[in-house]
C-alpha cells in the first residue's frame, strides 16, 4: 500500500516515516491485548510504519506483544527500541538487545537508543552500539532523552558522530527543544523523535486547540499532532490502543493548520524565549 505520510531523512540519507507509533503502556493488560494488537496492525496498514519500544515498558511483556503484533508484517516496519541506562556498559548492551531481539522474534533492530543518560561512559555504550551494527543485529543507533550538551559530549567522544536521532519530549505544550536543541539536531542533519506528541493525554482542558478542533470538526489529539507533524526534520510517535484513535492520528498527519491557527497556538502555547532544560518523562 502507498502511504501518504510524509517522511524525514536520517543523517545517512535513508528515510523514515514521519508519523509512527508508540507502544509505552501497552501488553500489561490482558483485557487490553486483542485491541493493541489490532491497533498497531492498523497502524503499519496506514503506513504509520515506524514503530517505537523499549526493554522497560511493561518488563518485557511490551515488547513481546509487540513481537506478536510484527508477525507476517516485520519487515515492512522501521522498529525502534532502547536500552536501559544501567544495560549500557559494553556487555549490557549486547546482552540487553538480544533479550529484546527475542521477544520482539526478530533477528535486527532498525533502531537502537539509549533510553537516558546513565552513568556509564557514552564510549563506551557508542562501542557496545557499533559491535552490535557491525554484527548485523541493529541498523541505526541513537539516544533519548538528550539535552544539547549531552549531544556535544555525544559527538566529542570516539564514534558519537555516527547517532542517528535524539528522541525527546516534544508537543505544543512542551515548547522547550525549539530554544536551541532542535536548531542543533538539524544543523547536523539529524531527525528529533518527538515522544509525548499528545503530551500523554494530558492537555490543557481548554485552549486554542479546542476551538480549532471544534471548528474544523476534529479531536485536539489531532490539532496537537498535527502541530507536531507541522515540524521539518520532527517525527512523532504517539501511542494508542485503539484502532479507532489510530485512525484519527493518521488522518492528523492529512490536517494542514492555518497560519492564524498557528498564531493562535503560538500566543497560549508560548515558543522559549530562553533556554529551558529538557523535560522528561
Ligand atoms: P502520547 O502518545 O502523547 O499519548 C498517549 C495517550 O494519548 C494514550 O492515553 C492514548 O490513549 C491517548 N491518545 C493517543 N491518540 C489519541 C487520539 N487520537 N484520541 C484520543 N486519545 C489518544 O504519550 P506517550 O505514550 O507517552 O508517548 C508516545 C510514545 O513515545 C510512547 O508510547 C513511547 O513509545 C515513547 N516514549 C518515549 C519516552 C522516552 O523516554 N524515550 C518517554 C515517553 C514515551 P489510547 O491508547 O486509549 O488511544
Amino acid at each position: 500500500m502507498t502511504s501518504d505520510i510524509a517522511s524525514v531523512s536520517l543523517p545517512d540519507g535513508e528515510r523514515i516515516p514521519a508519523l509512527g507509533q508508540g507502544t509505552w503502556e501497552m501488553g500489561e493488560a490482558p483485557a487490553r491485548r486483542a485491541a493493541e494488537i489490532a491497533a498497531l496492525r492498523c497502524g503499519i496498514e496506514l503506513g504509520m510504519t515506524l514503530i517505537d519500544t523499549a526493554e522497560m515498558y511493561g518488563d518485557g511483556a511490551t515488547e513481546t506483544l509487540l513481537g506478536e503484533a510484527l508477525a507476517g508484517v516485520r519487515d515492512r516496519v522501521f522498529l525502534v527500541s532502547k536500552v536501559y541506562p544501567h544495560n549500557a556498559s559494553r556487555r549490557g548492551v549486547i546482552a540487553a538487545c538480544e533479550q529484546s531481539l527475542k521477544r520482539l522474534k526478530t533477528d535486527r533492530l532498525d533502531l537502537y537508543l539509549l533510553h537516558w543518560r546513565g552513568s556509564v561512559p557514552l564510549a563506551e555504550t557508542v562501542q557496545a552500539f557499533e559491535a552490535l551494527r557491525a554484527a548485523g543485529k541493529i541498523r541505526h543507533w541513537g539516544v533519548s532523552n538528550f539535552d544539547t550538551d549531552d549531544m556535544e559530549e555525544l559527538l566529542a567522544a570516539p564514534g558519537g558522530d555516527a547517532c542517528a536521532t535524539n528522541q525527546i519530549l516534544y508537543n505544543v505544550a512542551r515548547r522547550g527543544p525549539e530554544f536551541d536543541l532542535l536548531p542543533w539536531l538539524a544543523a547536523r542533519k539529524m531527525p528529533a523523535m518527538a515522544y509525548s506528541p499528545v503530551d500523554h493525554a494530558r492537555l490543557p482542558k481548554r485552549s486554542p486547540l479546542d476551538d480549532i478542533a471544534d471548528a474544523r470538526g476534529v479531536s485536539v489529539f489531532q490539532v496537537a499532532l498535527a502541530w507536531v507533524l507541522l515540524k521539518p526534520g520532527v517525527c512523532a510517535i504517539p501511542k494508542s490502543g485503539r484502532v479507532e484513535h489510530v485512525r484519527d492520528n493518521h488522518r492528523a498527519s492529512q490536517l494542514r493548520l492555518s497560519a492564524d491557527e498557528l498564531a493562535a497556538l503560538d500566543t497560549y502555547f508560548k515558543p522559549p524565549r530562553s533556554k529551558r532544560a529538557l523535560e522528561m518523562l
